[in-house]
């Protein structure tokens, strides 16, 4: 027994808020009746406004991974090119998904310590005068190193040099947190999930898709069942799906989007960005290196922190879980060890943040990683000095 909850710091799965848990505590009801199907177009209805589009959004009971391979099997074939900038381990994954679905999928290479290098999609794209690419796949947040790209400025690029690939934005981590513009920055197909930024349980994915993306997934070959949109959007029309969906969940979702649209979007996202300005003090207090090195590209819903050459981030995220009751993210793929990873996402308030922060550096302190105190002093006062009142 643990007296206290449960800090979850992870940069997702979230925690959950009491008022979504009770919104899915509900008896599940007949996805083809009425009341059903009323709810699932308020529900399309609202989630417009979180992705920023006027065209309809298809909901998976899946993993953002299901929503992903759902982007690529509906509007590409066989064999063809896309490119995914190295962000981190996340945009390597979606390479390796798309190289399984039969693409050619190339990383563009990246060093792992900052954002998506819009020179280098630049210079990739103008090379290609054949129009060889058909997919730009941008990791909005790059939940692995805490790295955000400039998504509107990869639009830009893509624009100025007339390349007409098609944009996929997996804005997995980052929809619910940070800004996010489907149709004003020319997105074909943005990638979300339902366990971060939109506070829910892991369960829900989405894909939002610009009339583009329909055109191509007329054309597109690749087979697809469980993940066609065509169904799906034909049936969402009159509030239902093609299969059973995640009934109780989407009751949470429901309840999600009220508590998004009661504090304001606006609000929602400048509340991200303190927390992540006020965790980067503490960092910087403590004399630990931020993964990501451009402060163009800080991420409001996680940093990554390096540990000091020679000690185990593993280590002290197991000293900190067992005598604080807090879970920290884990280092991914070439970073695992180096690294570990605080969320400031989702529903989360100025206590809990710094409460998160007290257990990072009395973690620091009983492992004995070499490190200055006052880290939790300098993000106190800056989240006092930047309160309301
Ligand atoms: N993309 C990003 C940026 C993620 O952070 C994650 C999961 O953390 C995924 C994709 C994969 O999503 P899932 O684990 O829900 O399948």
């Amino acid at each position: 027994m643990r007296s206290g909850r449960h800090f979850l710091q992870i940069p997702g799965p979230s925690n959950v808020p009491d008022r979504v848990l009770r919104a899915t505590d509900m008896p599940t009801i007949d996805h083809r009746g009425p009341t059903f199907m009323e709810m699932t177009k308020d529900i399309t209805k609202d989630l417009k406004k979180i992705f920023k589009t006027a065209n309809d959004v298809v909901i998976y009971p899946a993993s953002g991974t299901g929503a992903w391979e759902a982007a690529m099997v509906n509007t590409l074939s066989p064999g063809d090119k896309v490119i995914m900038f190295e962000t981190g381990m996340f945009a390597a994954l979606w390479q390796s998904l798309a190289e399984n679905l039969g693409l050619s999928a190339e990383l563009l290479p990246g060093d792992w310590r900052g954002p998506a290098d819009l020179n280098a999609i630049e210079d990739r794209l103008k090379a290609d005068s054949n129009h060889e690419i058909k997919a730009v796949c941008i990791t909005h947040n790059e939940t692995a190193t805490g790295a955000l790209s400039d998504v509107h400025g990869v639009r830009k690029v893509m624009d100025s040099v007339g390349h007409p690939a098609l944009l996929f934005v997996d804005a997995v981590s980052a929809l619910g947190s940070v800004d996010l513009r489907h149709d004003e920055w020319g997105i074909d197909v943005t990638i979300a999930g339902s366990q971060k930024g939109l506070m829910l349980p892991p369960g829900l994915s989405f894909n939002a898709i610009s009339n583009k993306a329909l055109a191509a997934h007329k054309e597109a070959k690749i087979p697809k069942a469980y993940w066609n949109w065509t169904p799906m959007l034909t049936q969402l029309k009159d509030g239902s799906f093609p299969y059973t969906p995640a009934t109780n969940l989407l009751y949470g979702l429901r309840e999600a989007m009220n508590m998004l649209f009661e504090e304001g979007l606006d609000n929602v996202f400048a509340r991200h960005q303190r927390y992540g300005e006020a965790t980067r003090r503490a960092v910087q207090a403590w004399g630990l290196e931020n993964q990501c090195l451009d402060p163009a590209g800080f991420s409001p819903v996680l940093t990554a922190v390096r540990v000091p050459e020679g000690h185990d981030a593993n280590e002290l995220r197991a000293v900190i879980l067992k005598n604080f009751d807090m879970s920290l993210g884990t280092g991914l793929g070439k970073v695992a060890g180096d690294v570990f990873r605080i969320g400031h996402l989702g529903d989360l308030s100025e206590l809990s943040l710094s409460g998160a922060l007290c257990g990072v550096e009395m973690g620091l302190g009983l492992a004995g990683l070499p490190h200055q105190k006052g880290g939790v002093q300098q993000a106190l006062a800056y989240l006092s000095e930047t309160s309301d009142s």
